[in-house]
């Protein structure tokens, strides 16, 4: 017998009574309790990302959401500033491209955190600039990018801010108006605790300009259509509603156990996992880690896909590698969603066994202490 264990930083473990909410008899997505589905999963998600502004769901990955932002803000020929510092980021020069959207691309070191100065200076030059397109939790390389600080930058400018909050929303703090965040982005199969199938798009007063200043070229993903249909609870078209109500599980989860606990759960789950992986004398991938994964740096003489498989055949653990540039250099772990501090211990103890059966010289229990004194209080995190 063997449990899977998804340790991925999406999709994400789904809790019980969520799928067994979406085992109900399918309803008609016209019906008023449909309606009243959407009405409930709108006010879950404005309190989940600390918004006023409007919330509207889509059927489609996340990248969906990444879409609708880029194309109905950004004019063909407009100017898109895009803070590359991952595979993620990248995902939005590449929608730019696809829609003749002019990308400058502000480029920062994986694994290293955008700088707000850099920002300044980026938005000076192209005073021109739309929107700014950033990310929360950059998945690719385990870095959380100081979004709060970003804002302000972008804030006193004409320009919108986008972020891709994909993996981030529900695992790191992130309070969208007070940071200054127009447009946020966020897909279900992350820390969200549900299949993938749902995209939420939010839209601030000043993206809504820009929105309604041009015909954008988008039909699926049309905001306008969107808006139109979300002011009577409803969407343009057949929306998988069977997810929309498992959301509403979800989210009540979420809001039970109250959204700040739920970061700091994260985040200890965060503190734990660097600090046991620290403790097997490995590297942290990133300088300034976010809280949904932990991406170290792959054992010298050791395989990435050594590792990964030896995880998933002997403990039924799934985790991920590197992408692009950084495939097989890197281990990523996801610890969000439902997900808690023993699984992030038992995680640990798998990787300790694997990685002394790939002939590394570790003392069991070295990143399980670790974890625990951090879990404890009795260390403080170890820092990067
Ligand atoms: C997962 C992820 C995406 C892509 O989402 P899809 O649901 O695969 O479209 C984009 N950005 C980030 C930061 C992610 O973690």
């Amino acid at each position: 017998m063997q449990k899977p264990r998804l340790m991925t930083p999406g999709p994400a473990p789904v809790p019980e009574d969520v799928l067994l909410k979406m085992a109900q008899p399918v309803i008609h997505h016209r019906s008023a309790e449909a309606k009243e589905n959407i009405v409930k999963a709108v006010d879950g998600l404005k309190k989940v990302f600390g918004t006023s502004n409007d919330v509207m769901i889509l059927t489609a990955s996340g990248t969906g959401a990444m879409e609708a932002a880029a194309v109905n803000t950004v004019p063909k020929g407009g100017k898109a500033l895009v803070l590359n510092a991952g595979w993620f980021a990248l995902r939005w020069a590449k929608i730019c491209q696809a829609y003749g959207i002019q990308a400058i691309t502000l480029d920062t070191e994986w694994g290293q955190p955008v700088d707000p100065a850099r920002v300044a200076n980026a938005l000076a030059e192209n005073p021109d600039t739309v929107c700014v397109m950033g990310t929360l939790s950059e998945t690719s390389t385990g870095t959380g990018h100081p979004v709060e600080a970003i804002g302000k930058v972008v804030a006193k400018t004409d320009a919108v801010f986008a972020v891709d909050g994909i993996s981030g929303i529900g695992a790191m703090e992130c309070h969208q108006d007070a940071w200054g965040i127009d447009i946020l982005c966020v897909g279900s199969q992350k820390a969200l605790m549900l299949p993938p199938g749902l995209a939420f798009i939010s839209v601030s007063p000043k993206a809504w300009k820009k929105i309604d200043a041009f015909d954008a070229p988008a039909f699926y993903f049309n905001l306008k259509s969107a808006r139109k249909k979300a002011a009577e609870s409803d969407t343009p078209y057949t929306p998988a509603h069977t997810l929309i109500q498992g959301l509403n599980v979800a989210l009540d989860r979420i809001l039970a156990e109250g959204i700040e606990n739920v970061w700091a759960r994260h985040k200890r789950m965060s503190d734990a996992c660097q600090a046991g992986v620290q403790a097997l004398g490995l590297s942290l991938f990133s300088s300034r880690p976010a809280e949904g994964l932990t991406a170290f740096y792959v054992p010298d003489g050791i395989k990435d896909s050594a590792i990964r498989n030896k995880l998933q055949e002997k403990f039924g653990i799934y985790t991920v590698g590197g992408q692009d540039k950084i495939k097989g250099k890197i281990v990523r772990i996801g610890h969000m969603g439902y997900t808690d501090e023993l699984d992030v211990i038992s995680g640990l103890a798998a990787l300790e066994m694997v990685l002394a059966e790939l002939g590394m010289d570790v003392e069991p229990g070295v990143a399980v202490t670790a974890a625990q004194r951090v879990l404890m209080g009795q260390s403080q995190p170890a820092g990067v």
